[in-house]
């Protein structure tokens, strides 16, 4: 009964099985777990890089233990200031200033940039944690070149968060502690000891700066020094001139072309300004600065977890409302079975508690006293459900059951996490549906697939082909899976958007779950028949795939119709000479937009804050992916009109303010159907039919996805994904699997010459193609 576990894990992640190695089944005694995943240092306050400034008055905080630690040092920060949190040091120098007299007159500031060089798979990364001063150029590539570790690159806000429990605004070198040093690599500045004025240094917060001289922020550093790891001084000056001198490295030319041009992307002190990495060059940074920069997204102290913040959570709301409304019309109705499985149920189908074991999390202590029994959180919820099932359908007249739950369930990954792309916990919906024959249950599959494929491309304008998985890629306890397989244009991989099973009768079997109705051709009255049941699912991942696939290098595009705010309305051109009335008129033109613009059905917002610029409101806008931004003026009021700027392409068009009941609505449908027909195009230039073996590697180094002409062999796609994984390029941490699986048998074929039986073959192995395949690299 192996067969279960790999239908629920198959079910959900496009992970390889490693459950043959697990067999032991390894208890994750959760509370054990998570301490050993935090800094011991640190009190549960501090814990949340977001709080900590609230808390700053908590007792023994990290920057007591710091402060402690310097006086040890006999150091005492020559001012210790607070002041308004600042999140650039732009706004840190001004709210310095504006502390005065608390803070020195004259003083420097002290960066901190956190680099993580290129580590293996399944290693822990060692960060590089450079301490230098603002005005030192501290480019990576020479840096990596001196300390011989590869590919610095600026780390995730994800890794501060887990290394030091900061985020980069409160980044300092006394999150260096005992604990932490022995963890990274420290690099210093080696001008710090001769700078003159006093040095600005983040206190573990936003808000708080102490003073410390060069010397003494070396003195600090080196004190945590031990036998085994010592502080990095690093001439910056004099490595940036043998650099340019040719010393120190000597790339060939072409190579250096193409590393001139991805440091170019990485601006210095990237972290701090815009997105800061370009999407072209480090895709997994500038997808989670993306994130933060729009406000969707915060960061946690459980490492594999985020928080959902109102910018994302209303897009799977907008979701839920649709999705909702429509299996409402098939006869699906929403229920909610408890995140807890007792041991006993989890364990009843004992392949699939085998399975899952690594992956589940468990809950072993109350308060202070041990379980008697540890209680499981939901992988997902068959064992939760099925027995209900059961329970619930005695008679032929109890059928269909059709059940949807939307909750969030729990595996404990290992694999480095990606927001909405692979966390610990996550949110989806999972509809359980049962029915009296086979017919039923797969019209239902091929109907919700059909949804999820609109709930792309409708709302999240984001091409996906639907298809059917191989018989290895299946979940592999149902009768068969379908899918809906997205792509993303910057990486070449593909993702699996949303997945809808027949499972056959495998589940309601006796030796499973039992679920049965009497069988009405059986004279007899004692046969029995099995239920036929379905399970489909689609999760916050829907996000993720859209961010990554129409964001940009000025951050999030949100496509129309699952953007909260879908029209920002900006006053401009108000300048000194502007009366008061104008201002006035500008104001109420604005407020007055927003009213009838609401009652057509646009969700329309008018930024009228004081104190921000308009270029301030319109990048902050455009960062958060507002599709349609109005502008009214002066002028524009006198000509009657407003300036309509697309967030998407930039295109600006003046629309009259008498029509702007229908030319908004319609521009935002023109930027839905644009938005989606580009990223659709992009999608089937980069499917790319081969048909002998030599342009598989190469074509899948192009970024693009194959379509082979398949045999439909097991064993033959094993070999697929061995030879191209070999032949590949070394890949990324963040997105594994480099070797290429099938990820669908597209049901529409006719994009591809036909398949003549017996004369195609199979350019991996040679034998009768079957159909059309795509295979590729994958999320
Ligand atoms: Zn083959």
């Amino acid at each position: 009964m192996r067969i279960l576990f790999r239908c629920a894990r198959r079910r959900y992640s496009s992970a390889p099985l490693s459950a043959l190695q697990q067999r032991v089944a390894h208890r994750i005694t959760t509370p054990h777990r998570i301490e050993s995943l935090l800094n011991p240092d640190l009190t549960p306050h501090s814990w949340n890089p977001s709080l900590s400034p609230r808390y700053s008055t908590r007792p023994m905080s990290a920057l007591d233990s710091a402060t402690q630690a310097l006086a040890a040092l006999s150091i005492t920060p020559s001012a210790t200031v607070s002041h308004a949190s600042a999140a650039s040091p732009a706004a840190w120098k001004e709210a310095l200033r504006q502390a005065a007299p608390n803070a020195p007159r004259e003083f420097e500031l002290l960066k901190v940039l956190v680099f993580k060089p290129k580590t293996a798979k399944n290693a822990t990364p060692v960060p590089v944690v450079v301490v230098a001063r603002d005005g030192t150029e501290t480019s990576s590539g020479p840096l990596g070149k001196t300390l011989n570790l590869k590919e610095l690159r600026l780390a995730s806000e994800d890794l501060l968060s887990e290394f030091f429990s900061l985020d980069k605004d409160s980044l300092s070198p006394l999150a260096i502690n005992a604990h932490t040093f022995p963890r990274i690599v420290t690099v210093v500045d080696a001008s710090l000891a001769g700078a003159k004025d006093p040095l600005a240094v983040r206190a573990l917060t936003s808000s708080q700066t102490v003073f410390l001289s060069g010397s003494d922020i070396i003195a600090y550093l080196r004190g945590l020094e031990t036998a085994e790891v010592k502080v990095h001084e690093v001439d910056f000056v004099a490595l940036r001139s043998e650099t340019v001198d040719g010393v120190a490295a000597q790339p060939k030319p072409a190579e250096r072309k193409e590393k001139e041009k991805k440091e170019d992307a990485k601006i210095e002190g990237a972290v701090q300004i815009a997105i800061g990495v370009k999407k072209e060059v480090d895709f997994a940074a500038w997808y989670t600065n993306v994130l933060v920069k729009a406000d969707m997204l915060d960061y946690y102290n459980v490492s594999g977890c985020y928080v959902l913040k109102p910018w994302s959570y209303s897009i799977w709301e907008i979701i839920q409302e649709w999705f909702n409304s429509k299996i409402r019309e098939m006869g699906v109705e929403n229920a909610y079975f408890p995140m807890f499985v007792s041991q006993k149920v989890l364990e009843r189908e004992k392949n699939h508690i085998e399975g899952f074991s690594p992956e589940v999390a468990w809950v072993t202590r109350a308060g202070q006293s041990d379980l008697e029994e540890p209680i499981a959180i939901r992988p997902t919820s068959e064992t939760a459900m099925y027995p209900y099932y059961a329970k619930w359908i005695k008679s032929h007249r109890d059928l269909p059951l059709k059940l949807n739950q939307w909750n969030s369930v729990v595996r404990w990954e290992f694999k480095t996490p990606q927001p909405f792309i692979r966390t610990r916990e996550f949110l989806w919906q999972e509809g359980h549906t049962a029915f009296l024959t086979k017919a039923e249950a797969d019209k239902e599959v091929l109907e919700i697939l059909d949804l999820y494929r609109r709930v792309f491309e409708e709302l999240l304008a984001v091409p996906v082909i639907p298809g059917i998985k191989s018989e290895k890629e299946k979940f592999a306890g149902g009768l068969y899976t379908t899918t809906v397989e997205g792509f993303i244009p910057t990486t070449g991989r593909g993702i699996q958007g949303a997945t809808s099973h027949c499972l056959g009768q495998n589940f309601s079997k006796p030796e499973m779950f039992n679920i049965f109705v009497e069988d009405l051709n059986d004279p007899s009255g004692q046969g029995k028949t099995y239920v036929w049941q379905n399970s489909w699912g689609l999760s916050t991942r829907t996000i993720g795939v859209m961010v990554m696939v129409h964001g940009d290098n000025q951050g999030l595009v949100l496509p129309p119709r699952v953007a909260s705010v879908q029209v920002i309305i900006v006053p401009c051109g108000i300048t000194a000479k502007t009366t008061e009335e104008q201002r006035q008129d500008i104001t109420a033109k604005c407020e007055e937009l927003v009213t009838t613009l609401r009652k057509v059905g646009i969700r329309a917002r008018a930024d009228l804050r004081d104190g921000y610029t308009p270029g301030y409101k319109f990048n902050d806008w455009e960062q958060k992916g507002v599709p349609v931004r109005l502008e009214i003026g002066p002028q524009d009021l006198a000509k009657k009109q407003t300036l309509g700027v697309r967030r998407d392409t930039g295109v600006k068009t003046p629309i009259p303010l008498a029509s702007v009941e229908t030319a908004v609505p319609a521009l935002l449908e023109t930027i839905q159907k644009e938005m989606f027909a580009r990223a659709k195009e992009v999608y089937w230039s980069r499917v790319k039919q081969v048909t002998e073996w030599e342009k598989v590697v190469p074509t899948l180094d192009d970024k693009c996805v194959v379509v082979l002409p398949w045999c439909e062999v097991e064993s033959c796609e094993d070999d697929i994904k061995d030879r191209s994984g070999r032949a590949a390029e070394p890949q990324d941490e963040r997105a594994p699997s480099a070797g290429a699986k099938s990820l669908a048998i597209p049901f529409d074929q006719s994009h591809w010459d036909p398949i003549i039986p017996g004369k195609t073959k199979c350019p991996a192995c040679g034998n009768d193609a079957k159909r059309w395949t795509l295979f590729g690299r994958s999320y």
